[in-house]
């Protein structure tokens, strides 16, 4: 692919200004002379022509949820409801200065106070931030908040250690080392859930607190998840659940009351913002009353008719992001709540687990499911048992049929994992056009395995040496 550069010729624009007044001494002696250079800029000189045609081009070399089906599993590469983009963009709200008094912010201030009230009331638990961008910063803040009770009680170093299933999210364990906690991993049972007695064994009074993907990456549901948070708080330590996949069980069931201490969303999932490209995204972050006197500051609060920040927190953290968080992001969720209402919101979590419960029994008839049974809003497949075809092959493959695929490679608790996720959002036709190319590939697998092994075809590039793009970015233009 071209760059901008190598378009257009000497001289050509892309657009027109009017011609200045003055001439060129008089207006470079504007200039301050320290800022003054001798030589212009390399710019590309191209026509409005070539300029819209050269970006358009590009764009079309992506691959989005506005162009197909998404699968990617853990990731709710969902469609998002366009009337919330517009929202966001209303200049009231989007160039509203997040320095401004609280008297003449208060619609952003009220969207912020109901959407945590909202939020609380899904989550069932009495408290809330919106501050953290993302959700491996959410659980940042939660760990931070973990060790701030352990430190105020003074049992922090005491409590050091934080127990993680090893089908948990893998930004889970990172969270906890970095703010200074030992990881201990907990097995999975053949079953796909935490093994109670190793978790029995694990608990002592080293042990700060559990963290829990709910569901799990399997998209398997903990059944014995109240007598998981039982066990833990008996034995002195607290509950964290990462909700970043809420679309599984919205609006049917209340972390609060399955014992969670600390629960965090994922806006740019399951409530509108689109994920993907870096960002920006929301991770607030819900809590029981015990750790509600560590949250992050400022809160809106609402005073009779009037909506304040207010600072009066003395055991606070502190800040943990400037001003409100990433406030467009919290505003397109309120949006998409207030859409939906109660009874829309459990449709997404109707709809999300039928689409991965449909794929899924389509789909172990043909590649292997190590753990069987009923899903939530994804599953993993394993690429195995197709000769010396793999699952990196599989996803390549799976380009020229049109579609993105899935996670690859992860959870690590199964071999050539392929991670689905179909959401709540495509129709019937669609999942069936995925199931058939799947199977048609692991015909080709066994007919053809070479077409499978070289793809994919199709795409504007081949084969991407995916370790090296990370490890030695090339950054400039030559
Ligand atoms: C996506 C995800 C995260 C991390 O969220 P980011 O916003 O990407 O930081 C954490 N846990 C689970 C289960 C996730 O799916």
């Amino acid at each position: 692919m071209a760059t901008i550069y190598d378009r257009g010729a000497p001289g050509r624009r892309a657009a027109s200004t009017p011609s200045p007044k003055r001439g060129a001494d008089e207006l470079m002696a504007l200039i301050p002379e320290d800022a003054r250079r001798d030589k212009l800029p390399h710019l590309p000189q191209v026509s409005q022509p070539e300029l819209v045609r050269h970006y358009t081009a590009l764009s079309r070399l992506n691959y989005g949820v506005d162009s197909g089906f998404y699968p990617l599993g853990s990731c709710t590469m969902k469609y998002n409801p366009k009337l919330n983009e517009d929202l966001a963009r209303l200049p009231g709200f989007a160039g509203l200065h997040p320095g401004l008094s609280a008297e003449r912010s208060q619609g952003a201030l009220r969207a912020l106070w109901e959407l945590g009230e909202m939020l609380k009331r899904i989550a069932g638990m009495p408290a809330i931030t919106l501050q953290p961008a993302a959700g491996a910063h959410g659980e940042l803040t939660g760990m931070l908040l973990l060790k701030k009770y352990f430190q105020e009680r003074g049992e922090y170093p005491a409590r050091h250690k934080v127990l993680l299933p090893d089908s948990a999210h893998g930004t889970n364990p990172a969270s906890a080392a970095m703010v200074g906690f030992k990881v201990v991993s907990l097995p999975s049972t053949s079953r796909g859930t935490v093994d109670l007695e190793a978790l029995n064994k694990a608990l002592d009074n080293e042990v700060a607190g559990i963290m829990l993907t709910v569901p799990n990456t399997l998209g398997i549901f903990e059944d014995e998840i109240a007598e998981i948070t039982r066990l833990v708080h008996t034995a002195g330590g607290l509950t964290y659940f990462d909700g970043a996949n809420l679309n599984s069980f919205l609006g049917r069931a209340l972390p609060g009351e399955m014992g969670a201490d600390i629960f965090h969303f994922n806006l740019h999932k399951t409530f509108s913002t689109p994920h993907g490209g870096g960002g920006p995204g929301a991770g607030p972050l819900a809590v029981s009353d015990t750790l509600a006197p560590y949250l992050p500051l400022p809160d809106v609060v609402l005073e009779g008719e009037e909506y304040r920040l207010s600072w009066d927190r003395s055991q606070s953290i502190g800040r943990v992001h400037p001003y409100h968080g990433n406030f467009l992001v919290s505003l397109r969720a309120l949006a998409y709540i207030l859409l939906l209402g109660d009874e829309g919101l459990k449709e997404v979590s109707a709809g999300a687990v039928l689409a991965a419960n449909y794929l899924r029994a389509k789909l172990e008839k043909v590649f292997q499911l190590p753990y069987a049974g009923l899903c939530k809003h994804e599953f993993v497949l394993s690429g195995q048992g197709l000769g010396d075809v793999r699952t990196v092959d599989i996803a390549k493959r799976l380009m020229d049929y049109g579609f993105h695929p899935p996670t690859v490679y992860f959870p690590l608790i199964v071999k050539e994992a392929l991670m689905v996720e179909p959401t709540e959002t495509e129709p019937l036709e669609i999942l069936d056009a995925f199931v058939e190319a799947m199977i048609r590939i692991a015909d080709e697998a066994r007919e053809q395995p070479d077409t499978v092994k070289q793809a994919p075809h199709t795409t504007p590039v081949r084969r991407l040496n995916e370790a090296q793009a990370a490890r030695q970015p090339v950054l400039r233009l030559p």
